[in-house]
């Protein structure tokens, strides 16, 4: 099997879907591994290093992917790449194949076996593979930093000499991955920190990382262990208890999300505006639209005093540690299609099944079965 990595080209994409430690295990199943110069200088890892693992360095994107049998990204290529892959060839990355016609057009086109890893079933087999499980960690903990560098007071409790220093109320808004570990590394910083969710078991998850369960009253678990969208009412209930309670509280990190729709309108304009001057917002959900309803993406404007920042790509921005956990996702998902030195694709295996895109159509004679 040839494997081809080419260099990221997305704006301020930095992470890598191939570390040296992936390319040493896949080396070592028989593949031939075709990295572009310099694909992993953005997350620190050397040309010298793939070398190293076996990898064979090469001028550029083309080189690296055009006749390769398997392509490991982190962010879709370019639909002109992908014209350019193998006829059949397979496709594994955070490939969002319905963002763009023309990309999804690309795909069918050549005829790939693409695996956007975001269709992955979060079962728990599927736990080592899950990179939006793994990606969420990063952007959750980098959120944090982010608002406590914008926030002109400090996160924890001091006594000092110049008087006693209140801790910062920090309120995380959605307690998924992300959250969670929003709310550890808050926690860590010494803050007050409280969260909520709609899922209920949420509450449990909060206050076993040292946080405070704020209930607004409204329990709203979907299917697959996912939120669903709020009925009218509940969001009312929700935005009342919450613009109260803002009032208090000096930094927001906005996490929430329901999948395959725009983020959760949460915080609004008049939130905002009842919020003490020097108060902080970060919207993680910016990438969807964001949480805040003065989100502008990759923005950080003032509202009268309130900072709301909207990052986008945070796991981006801890690309060493996101492209190891990432690429270790990757090898655990290739690791089901490499069979005796070659590509096998065991359609009765879930994982498989339910990620490929375009969906394959049901197997009448597995229906019958
Ligand atoms: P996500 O990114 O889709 O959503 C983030 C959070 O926002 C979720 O916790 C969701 O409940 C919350 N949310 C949605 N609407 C909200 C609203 N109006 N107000 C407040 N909060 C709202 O979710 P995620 O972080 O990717 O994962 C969600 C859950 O799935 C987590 O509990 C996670 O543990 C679980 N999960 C399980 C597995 C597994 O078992 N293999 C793998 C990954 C994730």
């Amino acid at each position: 099997v040839i494997v081809g990595i080419a260099a990221e080209t997305a704006d301020g994409e930095r992470r890598v879907a191939l570390t040296p430690e992936t390319c040493k295990k896949l080396v070592a199943t028989g593949a031939r591994v075709r990295i572009e110069r310099g694909a992993g200088r953005g997350a620190a890892f050397t040309d010298a290093a793939y070398t190293d693992a076996g990898a064979e360095i090469v001028a550029d994107a083309a080189a690296a992917t055009d006749d390769a049998d398997l392509v490991l990204c982190v962010q879709p290529p370019a639909p002109a790449r992908i014209a350019a892959f193998r006829e059949g060839a397979t496709l594994v990355g955070l490939l969002a194949p319905q963002a763009d016609a023309a990309r999804a057009e690309a795909i069918a086109a050549r005829g790939l076996q693409a695996f956007p890893l975001e269709r992955l079933p979060r079962t728990t087999r599927a736990q080592a593979m899950d990179v939006l499980s793994s990606q969420a960690g990063m952007a959750g903990y980098k959120a944090v930093l982010i608002a406590a560098q914008l926030a002109p007071r400090f996160f924890p409790m001091l006594t000092t000499a110049a008087g006693t220093i209140r801790p910062s109320k920090v309120l995380i808004v959605g307690a998924g991955v992300a959250g969670l570990q929003a709310i550890a590394t808050a926690k860590r910083l010494g803050a007050q920190v409280e969260g909520f969710d709609v899922r209920p078991e949420t509450r449990e998850q909060i206050e076993s990382l040292g946080g405070k369960f704020l209930d607004l009253g409204v329990s709203a678990a979907g299917e697959g262990g996912y939120a669903r969208a709020l009925t009218d009412a509940e969001r009312a209930e929700q935005q009342r208890r919450l613009g109260e309670h803002l009032r208090n509280i000096d930094v927001i990190v906005c996490t929430a999300a329901v999948p395959g729709r725009p983020a959760p309108k949460i915080v609004s304009a008049a939130m905002v505006a009842g919020m003490k001057p020097g108060s902080v917002i970060v919207d993680l959900a910016a990438e969807t639209g964001g949480n805040c309803e003065l989100t502008r993406p990759g923005e950080t404007v003032d509202h009268d005093g309130v900072t709301v920042a909207g990052p986008l790509n945070l796991a981006s921005l801890g690309a060493v540690h996101a492209s190891e956990m990432y690429a270790r996702n990757v090898y655990n998902f290739v690791s089901l299609l490499l069979k005796d030195g070659g590509l096998a694709f065991d359609w009765s295996d879930e994982l498989l099944a339910k990620t490929v895109w375009p969906e394959r159509p049901a197997d009448p004679v597995a229906a019958v079965g």
